[in-house]
């Protein structure tokens, strides 16, 4: 068996138009799942697909809010009617707002919750019935850092990043009768446009996180292809619940 195949299986990326979530879909697609770019941002996604077309594999761009529940539905309901079924679920779409704790409207908590963790249970729900049909399914949730540790600016995303990982605990307990496998990944610090505003407005982060950092850089999307391969394909099938850095050794450092 070759556990790196994904050849006619689907994949949902959430944010799979820049960043990180990209950087997953060329790895799913490099091993030859049809992928699905799902955010909202129509030039981006139109860019991703023809770049991921580029490589030889099939891509859709589908618009989504992943705010909105009626919006997760319709794109699962468009990769059924598109692509025949859904394999593979990436929860990656995400938000950060970088305030003392304090300094948070109640409105800009709601909107990273939702953006962050609300939309990957609406998503996996939405999916849900498609794997059991199928008989299988992986579930990549994206956490961070903040998955386990704090920082003084960054509370909302923390909670959702926590979140992230107790979901997806249960989400693995719930499902595995299913066949269904549900992996968080906890990304270190990746240089992408969520990033970019930190690394300017955080004196000193940029020099903070090499120094951290055993692998002596930071992260680039194409570091998530890999993890993304072995959570999605065979390889993982009694690897369920958990929650894997991949962040250069950062949160193993003393
Ligand atoms: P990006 O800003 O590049 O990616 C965020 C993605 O989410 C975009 O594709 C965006 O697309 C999509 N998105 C945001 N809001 C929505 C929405 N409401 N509906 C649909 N799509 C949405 O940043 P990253 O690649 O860095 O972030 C990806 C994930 O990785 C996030 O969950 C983030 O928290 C996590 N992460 C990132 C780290 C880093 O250092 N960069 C570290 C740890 C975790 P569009 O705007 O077109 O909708």
């Amino acid at each position: 068996m070759d556990l790196c195949d994904l050849s006619g299986k689907v994949a949902v990326v959430t944010g799979g138009n820049g960043g990180i979530g990209l950087g997953m879909a060329r790895g799913l697609a490099e091993a030859g799942a049809a992928v699905v770019v799902a955010a909202r941002n129509r030039d981006k996604s139109a860019e991703a697909v023809a770049e991921l077309e580029g490589r030889g594999a099939r891509a859709l761009a589908v618009e989504v809010e992943v705010t909105s529940e009626a919006s997760c539905r319709a794109l699962v309901q468009t990769t059924l009617a598109e692509l025949g079924r859904l394999d593979i679920l990436v929860n990656n779409a995400g938000t950060n707002l970088r305030k003392q704790p304090q300094e948070y409207a109640l409105a800009e908590w709601h909107r990273i919750l939702e953006t962050n963790l609300t939309s990957a249970f609406m998503c996996c729900q939405a999916a849900y019935p498609a794997m059991v049909k199928a008989g299988a399914g992986k579930i990549i949730n994206i956490g961070s850092m903040m998955s386990i540790f704090g920082a003084s600016f960054t509370a909302p995303y923390a909670a959702t990043k926590g979140g992230m990982v107790q979901l997806t605990r249960a989400l693995a307990c719930a499902w595995a009768k299913d066949n269904i496998q549900v992996n968080a990944v906890l990304p270190g610090w990746i240089d992408t446009a969520l990033t970019v505003q930190g690394r300017r407005d955080i004196p000193g982060l940029e020099e903070r996180v090499v120094a951290r950092t055993p692998a002596g850089r930071w992260g680039h999307p194409d570091d998530f292809a890999g993890i993304a391969v072995f959570l999605a394909g065979p390889g993982s099938d009694f690897v369920t619940g958990t929650a894997i850095p991949v962040d250069g050794g950062y949160s193993v450092q003393g």
